[in-house]
């Protein structure tokens, strides 16, 4: 038996990460390289994934705790900050993802690095130019990771390539309306009853080095933001908490209204740096944001620059 190889995605991960690591392991078999590769995760499963895989028929893949001496390839992420503990100990074999690079390897590897909406979308591509044919199920995943990771195409990163591949895997998946059918899978986790403000906050919470500075950014999407900000205050509180424990210059929450489009932040530490980035004010701890639903092309460049 060869060597096994996991395939993982980022900490906190979201339904891109956990079905680009499944379908990318499926594309491994099916393209016939030879390797033992195994669909792994590095944390829990949110509720819009938990629903993702259970209507396309997957079990959640196995948990991986440590990379430290494991053969590992990275999907939907490639910063040691969002990745697996031993991350520095593990061989890194390969990375495909969509992010901006903040990477370091001492000998070539296969890196896949595209600024498309999804991990989701290379995967598919990859499939539709390497495989015979794709599984209904796999097509499934795919489509809901991209209609996920691009807000049903909403978000700013969304491209040309991202609804085209979708397209073709709802024809294989049998989804006749994309739209309406990615609205459902975005509200699967759009309700915080029974959540704490801590689940909440870290439910897709990414870290950040900002020039030395340790910035912490949550995220929720949600089609109603009522709940939300009804809870506002002990959001914030919350997120005050988090930056004392976690020693952070600045912790955001983004609640992303995806009907709205836009985005709530709430913020503790740094609240001039927000006010700087976007040129609005903060007021109590919360500034709303028009047409803003991207973190990673919204914000983080926006608040990078300000450090
Ligand atoms: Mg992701
Ligand atoms: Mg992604
Ligand atoms: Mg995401």
């Amino acid at each position: 038996m060869s060597e096994e190889v996991y395939i993982i995605g980022h900490m906190n991960p979201d339904t891109d990460s956990i079905c680009s690591a499944i379908a990318y392991a499926e594309f491994k078999k099916q393209a016939g390289f030879s390797g033992n590769y195994i669909a792994a995760r590095i944390g829990e499963l949110n509720p819009e994934t938990a629903y993702v895989l259970n209507r396309f028929g997957f079990r959640e893949p196995v948990l991986l705790e440590d990379g430290a001496g494991k053969k590992i390839i990275l999907v939907d992420h490639n910063e040691e900050s969002q990745s697996i503990e031993g991350y520095s100990e593990a061989e890194i074999v390969e990375v495909i993802d969509h992010h901006k690079i903040n990477f370091r390897c001492s000998k070539p590897i296969f890196y896949h690095n595209e600024p498309l909406g999804s991990t989701a979308t290379i995967l598919g591509e990859m499939f539709l130019s390497r495989t015979e044919r794709i599984d209904k199920g796999v097509a499934g995943i795919l489509l809901s990771a991209i209609l996920s990771d691009t807000v049903v195409f909403k978000s700013v990163t969304t491209t040309d390539r991202d609804i085209e591949v979708a397209n073709k895997m709802a024809e294989i998946a049998g989804i006749d309306d994309v739209k309406s059918f990615g609205i459902e899978v975005k509200k699967a986790k759009s309700s915080l009853k029974g959540l704490s403000a801590k689940d909440v906050i870290f439910s897709d919470f990414k870290d950040f080095d900002f020039n030395g500075r340790k910035v912490g950014i949550g995220q929720i999407e949600v089609v109603d933001s009522r709940e939300a900000v009804d809870r506002r205050m002990e959001f914030i509180d919350e997120l005050e908490k988090i930056r004392l424990e976690g020693d952070y210059d600045l912790v955001v929450l983004m609640v992303t209204n995806i009907m709205e489009e836009g985005s709530d932040l709430m913020v503790a530490g740094l609240t001039e740096r927000i006010e700087k980035a976007f040129k609005a004010k903060v007021e109590n701890n919360r500034v709303y944001l028009k047409d803003v639903m991207s973190r990673k092309k919204q914000v983080v460049p926006q608040l990078e620059g300000v450090f």
